[in-house]
């Protein structure tokens, strides 16, 4: 457990340095402790140690925790999500990092409009063209935008990518610098004319490589490993 205080304590000082060095301000920049595998009681020490925003990928992880944890924490919804597994998550879940279809959106605005609930979400970019990964190809960003111009309860905040796994985080540095440039050509295409299409956040780099994704642009980081340690899949 202490660990895990250590490692909050390390990862916030390494934001602070890098900030410092690119002239960015780290309270700019959100942390979300990625929960998956990682039982109650140590998400409850993350939490007293300062951890406010969690991510989850399954939703069957979320339901098993959330009754447990305190209200005032944020939900992240930051794997695949199925369209028929919307309906439990849509009055629990602060933002969806991973919309990646036509079919997931007009779901999502399905199940908000019922419980009229404007919900958050997030644009995932499959930005190298990964057989592996979910998400928008980068050609297809401004034609799958124009589709979400048209939801009353969807709100776009932005963009969400997970990029390849490298040993040497330079190694993607040029996958986090081509997100900031959509994120950047979206906000002036359509941020002035469309009420629900805000580029506010960019989700990007998690362990490995958060610190090249802030260097490069992001505002959200999603880390697990690099608080909970390595994760036991068997449990
Ligand atoms: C697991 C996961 C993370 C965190 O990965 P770590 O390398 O453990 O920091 C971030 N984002 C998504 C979408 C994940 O599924």
């Amino acid at each position: 457990m202490l660990n895990i205080k250590e490692n909050i304590y390390n990862i916030k000082e390494n934001i602070k340095e890098v900030c410092y060095k690119i002239n960015r301000n780290p309270e700019d920049i959100k942390i979300i402790a990625v929960t998956k595998t990682v039982d109650v009681d140590r998400i409850k020490f993350a939490i007293d140690c300062g951890v406010s925003s969690i991510g989850e990928n399954k939703v069957q992880e979320i339901l098993e925790k959330y009754d447990k944890i305190d209200k005032s924490i944020e939900w992240h919804m930051i794997g695949h999500l199925q369209t028929n597994k919307v309906k439990y998550i849509i009055d629990k879940v602060d933002m969806i990092h991973s919309l990646d279809s036509i079919k997931l959106a007009k779901e999502i605005e399905k199940r908000a409009a019922k419980i009229s609930r404007e919900i958050d979400v997030l644009i995932q970019i499959n930005v190298a063209n990964e057989e592996s990964k979910f998400g928008i190809h980068p050609d297809d960003v401004y034609e799958f935008i124009d589709e979400m111009v048209r939801f009353k309860y969807i709100k776009v905040k932005g963009l969400m990518t997970i990029a390849p796994y490298a040993e040497n985080p330079e190694e993607v540095r040029k996958y986090f610098k081509e997100m900031k440039s959509i994120f950047e050509q979206v906000n002036m295409k359509y941020c002035e004319n469309y009420e629900n299409i805000e580029m506010k956040y960019l989700s990007m780099g998690m362990t490995n490589d958060y610190l090249v994704a802030i260097e490069e642009g992001a505002n959200i980081v999603r880390i697990g490993t690099g608080i909970f340690g390595k994760r036991n899949y068997n449990k």
